[in-house]
């Protein structure tokens, strides 16, 4: 079938006739696409070759991925294996297995790291590399954020990159598509974009009634989240701060006293909130799941818990053991006392009134006053998103939706599990009606709404979340761009809907 000729003869002629026509056109030679259509053929684009050096050059050989690079000759390297484009771009290097914490030092710059999954102290090595790829994980996993923060490309959930790449091996991984390549996939200078001509260098950010934000997950990437121009960050995960000292909070406060663990949140949060002041810095308290800190020193202490995800994590494990969250909270007061009023605490897994009080009093007794300071709660349980009424009375300022959660807990998938991955839709009815009866409430009751999970960044849950009122999207860096733009046209259009 592969071999048989595609095109009759007379479409050929006619596609011949159509790309000499333009070649004599614009003057130059042309890589062009079309479309043949009920006999027709149609001609869809064109633009100039460049790659092209002498005579010997040929378009043939050459396709454009999705980012506008040059690809070459991809037949000559075949996909070897295959996972979740979790973080864009394309990178070329040599494999580096890495199972062990002291492997570490064995990651170069250039070179690609292939693991089970990543951990935060694999941090420096992930920004010394060009690539990412593990076994395990989703679109939400560890390796996903952090490699989409540094601007990394990574595949994540390979199921067997570990076993099946050799330490050594040169392949070319594309963050896109989520494909490994063997070898090198030449990739050529910049295509030149004939739009670049008439597109400003310097594109500015549209203004939008609905203010679109950044996540930020490690301090190190604060500068790359403010230069995106976002209205403020979205979500700030402090687990990271904490999961990069290698050791869990009791472990760490046992070793090196309470004060240099506030300390330690007060500096990753400081990082980010200089970088933003004074737009708004919503930072996340505590949490990680007792997997994620069973890999730390301290982490032998972890409770083994049959699912994780259902577990001793946000704020119920923070209300469990108030001594520990006590010095969280200190974190927020000391930063509040150094003038940093753009800072603001959300809680995380929250499912009703109850636990809301109960943490409202704890920042109380942390000396932080709940009127003077915006705080509020993230909805991921589809109990907090019908108890929001009672949250709103308890006098939550804003609730934030955490879709990476509340689309598994409402559709029973876990979102690290690979086998029911092609379940997890945060586009899901049972999601939406629960996020729009979420923000109708809201609304009622002058409470600010927002999204960070992942799904902030998909044009069609954009649309919705502003088509029903949201207050603001918080998307991750390399999609905050995207985000205003989408927003921007969804609201001409209903500006456009109100006066016709
Ligand atoms: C979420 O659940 O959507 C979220 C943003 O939190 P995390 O991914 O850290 O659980
Ligand atoms: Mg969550």
């Amino acid at each position: 079938m592969r071999n048989q000729q595609v095109l009759d003869e007379s479409e050929i002629e006619r596609l011949v006739e159509l790309g000499r026509q333009v070649e004599d056109h614009y003057g130059t030679p042309q890589d062009v696409e079309w479309a043949v259509f009920e006999g027709e053929v149609y001609m869809l684009q064109s633009r100039p070759i460049t790659t092209i050096s002498g005579s010997g050059g040929s378009a043939a050989a050459s396709a454009t991925d999705g980012s506008g690079v040059q690809m070459e000759a991809e037949d000559d390297n075949e996909v070897i294996l295959k996972g979740l484009g979790a973080s864009p771009g394309i990178a070329s290097g040599p494999v580096r297995i890495v199972d062990k914490l002291d492997e570490l030092d064995k990651v170069g710059e250039g070179d690609i790291i292939v693991t089970e999954m990543t951990t935060p102290d694999m941090v420096p090595a992930m920004k010394r590399a060009a690539g990412i790829i593990t076994d395990e994980g989703g679109m939400t996993s560890h390796a996903a954020i952090v490699s989409r923060e540094l601007g990394v490309p990574a595949v994540v959930g390979t199921s067997s990159a570990t076993s099946q790449l050799d330490d050594g091996q040169v392949i070319t991984l594309d963050g896109d598509k989520g494909t490994i390549r063997s070898g090198k996939v030449a990739s050529k200078e910049e295509e030149a974009d004939p739009l670049d001509d008439v597109r400003p260098q310097n594109p500015v950010k549209p203004m939008t009634a609905t203010e679109v934000k950044v996540n930020v997950s490690i301090p190190e990437a604060a500068h790359r989240a403010a230069v995106t121009g976002a209205d403020g960050v979205g979500l700030l995960r402090v687990e990271h701060m904490i999961l990069s000292t290698n050791k869990t909070p009791e472990r760490y406060i046992r070793d090196h006293g309470a004060d240099e663990y506030v300390e330690e949140i007060v500096d990753g949060i400081q990082t980010v909130a200089d970088e933003f002041y004074p737009r708004p810095v919503r930072v996340r308290t505590l949490d990680a799941p007792t997997d994620e800190f069973r890999q730390l020193q301290g982490g032998e202490d972890e409770p083994k818990e049959h699912n994780p995800m259902l577990g001793y994590r946000g704020i119920r494990r923070s209300l469990d053991t108030p001594d520990v969250f006590a010095h969280e909270l200190e974190a927020f007061r000391r930063l509040y006392d150094m003038g940093y009023d753009n800072v603001e605490v959300m809680f995380p897994l929250v499912n009703d009134a109850e636990d809301v009080i109960q943490a409202r009093n704890l920042m109380e007794q942390a000396g932080i006053d709940p009127e003077k300071r915006s705080w509020g709660v993230m909805i991921e349980t589809p109990a907090s998103a019908l108890c929001v009424e009672e949250m709103a009375e308890a006098g939550i300022d804003f609730a934030s939706f955490g879709t990476n959660d509340l689309t598994q807990y409402t559709l029973a998938v876990d979102r690290n599990n690979g086998n029911v991955a092609d379940r997890f839709d945060e586009l899901h009815p049972g999601v939406l009606k629960l996020i729009g009866e979420t923000i109708a409430t809201c609304r009622e009751h002058g409470v600010n709404t927002s999204i960070c999970g992942q799904a902030g960044s998909k044009p069609k849950m954009i649309r919705y979340l502003v088509n029903a009122g949201i207050s603001s999207i918080s998307a991750n860096i390399d999609a905050v761009r995207d985000v205003q733009h989408e927003v921007k046209r969804v609201e001409q259009q209903l500006l456009l809907d109100s006066v016709r």
